[in-house]
Parts: C-alpha cells; structure tokens; sequence
C-alpha cells in the first residue's frame, strides 16, 4: 500500500514530519499524540497508509495488536495512571479526523473528565436474532 502524500501519518512514518516516537519496527509506529487527551496519550500506526480498520491487512493488523499490551504496560508505568482506554475510531462519523488507521491510548485517572456518552440500548423483540443471523451469514 503506497504511502499518501497528503496524509499527516505517511510523513511522520516516512520521517517527513517530527513525531515524539516512543517505540517503532519496520511495520509499525508509536508516538505521542500532539494534543492529548491527557499527559502520556499515545497513537499507534501502520507505517503504510490504510484508510480505516477494515482495509488494515490481518498481518498488520495482528502486529500492531501483539504490541498493545507492552506499550499498555509502559503507559501506565510511566504516567502512573489509573488505566487507559484503547480508542480506534473508523470514519468521520465516528470521530476519525485523521483519514489513515491509527490506536489511541489514552491513560485514565480517577476522576479526569474524560469519558463519552454510553447510552445503552435494548434489541426489539426478534430483532437480536435477525442481527445474529446476518452476521453469521457474513462470516461464514
Ligand atoms: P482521530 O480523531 O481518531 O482521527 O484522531 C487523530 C489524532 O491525531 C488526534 O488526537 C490528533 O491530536 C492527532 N494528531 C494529528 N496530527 C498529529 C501529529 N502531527 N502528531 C501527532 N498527533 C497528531
Ligand atoms: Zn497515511
């Protein structure tokens, strides 16, 4: 996948942009996000450029997942925070600004403000099957 050359992420990942790198291999980057939620708020990227999530090949994919829980680790072992939250956001309708595929880590303190609107819902009656049955379908 060719880099974008309009894409923010491409050139922090290329060395065209400064980025405060924390951690990074051939396939992957971790940096500190330049407006951060709190102190410590780390992205984490593809080095090539893909869109959202879905178009994130499973081997890339699975790279950057098998580094989750180590940067996890370090991020609670240098902010000393209470936890974090492990964000990923997928079209502008769902928060993405920056259009090339990337993990927050956000630490959490007790208390910090931070948070989103859960509003939990309820399925209709017979609506949870028709759900479960399409997915089956789609992953079959
Ligand atoms: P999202 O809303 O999920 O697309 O988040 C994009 C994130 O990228 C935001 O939290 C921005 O602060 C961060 N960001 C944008 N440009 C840069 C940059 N040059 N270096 C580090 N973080 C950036
Ligand atoms: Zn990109």
């Amino acid at each position: 996948m060719p880099a974008d050359a309009d894409c923010v992420f491409c050139k922090i990942a290329s060395g065209q942009l400064p980025a405060s790198i924390v951690r990074q291999n051939q396939t992957w980057m971790a940096f500190l996000d330049i407006t951060p939620l709190s102190e410590g708020h780390l992205l984490v990227i593809p080095k090539d450029h893909y869109l959202t999530l879905s178009e994130l090949p499973d081997e890339v994919c699975g790279q950057i997942g098998s580094a989750l829980p180590t940067l996890g680790r370090a991020l609670i072992q240098v902010t000393g925070a209470d936890g974090f939250n492990l964000l990923q956001n997928n079209g502008p309708v769902a928060g993405q600004v920056v259009p090339h595929v990337h993990f927050h880590l956000i630490p959490r303190r007790h208390d910090d403000g931070l948070g989103y609107r859960w509003n939990a819902g309820k399925y209709a009656p017979g609506r949870e099957a028709d759900v479960i049955s399409a997915f089956r379908n789609a992953l079959a």
